[in-house]
């Protein structure tokens, strides 16, 4: 089945990214299709999804200008004020406050499930038009060179000026279109899951660096017994993620509270866990021909400094605004061609050596500080308090992670 007329923008995978990116298109007046692969399961209350991400403040001002924020907050969405990173074999600590960087809070922590349940309804309300489920299994470029065809599961065939590849970490449009990524495993996975514990967690996101990766307890809402409660991301060496899925909640829960040995109290309860696998993957450009690359189709990162989903959300963020400086649309008729690489280049240069420069400095920073030979072992603790206590390079640092 072939669709009439050319659409501005085919927008495939409706992850956070690709539904960020299908939504700000559509309030910039384009003509967006959304094909994914999967019908997600909708955002419940009662039980939050293990996923969450510390959004930071430049995407916050993205999912405000796209109309969404206001419905995640009402859902839930925990600010965190604090954030005190140290090293298990001692030193100083790096510690960044919202008091002493002027701000309200540093950021918010918010789950998948939530971001992608309001992210989609408000752009099914915008006009988007969505293919799910269905999946893209075939992309050419039209005769005329003008525009793409991408062939679905369905048989539907779309044609579109600009096509945004949001297909995740395995893309087969990057595969497609034989863009080299390639693929570092660390040997590591996250681990994941909600901590329930005696203290409050004071709007602190706490990271204690370990030999086998670091351990990181971010705030979220209290338990329905009120208890106080933390999402945590353990990144561990493959095998001890195993082990740790593996064993029962008390063992579990004794073995984390060894390894934070932080201010929270006694850890008195776990949810469900899981584990995925951490690597670094950049393709070699997030730009071919008419179509984009963004999120962790064009790079994976690891999750330290919880940048992986900010990375992917200032693709989009920096796509709107390159589209945006064409001119204002009239949403019926407009002979601009929102594909043309010209537009993109600049777009693709930028986005591109941000996400290098983050991976490969995350990666510095896990080499660092996951080992135990003496002479990292001995600086990292010393860098930690250096940092810590020069106010100008906690503020670059801070500015640097908050996309300011
Ligand atoms: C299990 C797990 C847990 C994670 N936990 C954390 C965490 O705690 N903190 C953190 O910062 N990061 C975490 N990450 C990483 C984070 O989830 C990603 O950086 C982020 O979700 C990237 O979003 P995305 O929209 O680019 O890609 P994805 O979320 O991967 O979305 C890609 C979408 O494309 C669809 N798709 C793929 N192929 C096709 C096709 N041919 N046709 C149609 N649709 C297609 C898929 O169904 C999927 O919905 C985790 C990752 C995983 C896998």
């Amino acid at each position: 089945m072939s669709r009439r007329g050319v659409l501005d923008a085919v927008v495939v995978g409706a992850g956070v990214v690709g539904t960020a990116a299908a939504l700000g298109l559509a309030r910039q007046g384009l003509q967006v299709a959304l094909v994914e692969g999967r019908e997600p399961s909708s955002w419940r209350h009662d039980v939050p999804d293990l996923r969450v991400f510390a959004v930071a403040p430049d995407n916050i001002a993205l999912l405000e200008r796209l109309g969404v924020w206001e419905a995640i907050l009402s859902a839930r969405a925990q600010p965190y004020r604090n954030m005190r990173v140290w090293d298990a074999a001692g030193g100083g600590e790096l510690v960044f406050d919202a008091d002493r960087l002027g701000r309200r809070e540093l950021g918010w922590i918010v789950e998948n499930g939530l971001l992608i349940d309001r992210l989609w309804k408000a752009a099914l309300g915008a006009g988007v038009e969505l293919h799910c489920p269905d999946k893209l299994i075939a992309r050419e470029v039209s005769e005329d060179g003008r525009s793409e065809v991408l062939t679905l599961a369905s048989g539907e065939r779309l044609r579109a000026r600009l096509v945004v590849a949001a297909d995740g970490a395995d893309s087969p449009l990057r595969q497609m279109a034989g863009i080299d990524a390639p693929r570092h495993e660390y040997g590591q996975r996250g681990l994941v899951g909600f901590i329930r514990h005696s203290r409050s967690h004071q709007s602190t996101c706490w990271q204690r660096f370990l030999p086998g990766g670091p351990l990181a307890f971010l705030p979220f809402a209290d338990a329905d017994d009120g208890s106080p409660r933390s999402s945590i991301v353990w990144s561990l060496p493959d095998k001890d993620a195993e082990r740790l899925l593996a064993v029962d909640d008390d063992a579990f829960l004794a073995e984390l509270a060894r390894a934070f040995d932080g201010p929270l109290g006694e850890l008195t309860g776990v949810s469900r866990r899981a584990a995925f696998p951490l690597r670094r993957q950049l393709a070699a450009t997030q730009l071919s021909g008419r179509m984009v690359l963004v999120g962790d189709a064009a790079h994976a990162v690891h999750p330290l400094a919880g940048q992986g989903v900010n990375l992917g959300l200032r693709d989009i963020n920096a796509l709107l605004a390159t589209l945006s400086q064409s001119g204002p649309r009239d949403g019926a008729r407009r002979d601009d061609d929102v594909g043309a690489s010209h537009r993109l280049k600049r777009w693709n240069r930028q986005r591109r050596s941000d996400a290098a420069v983050s991976a490969y400095a995350f990666e510095a920073i896990n080499r660092v500080f996951s080992n135990d030979a003496v002479v990292p072992t001995l600086m990292r603790g010393h860098l930690l308090g250096l940092a810590g206590r020069t106010p100008s390079m906690t503020r670059a640092l801070w500015r640097h992670a908050a996309g300011l």
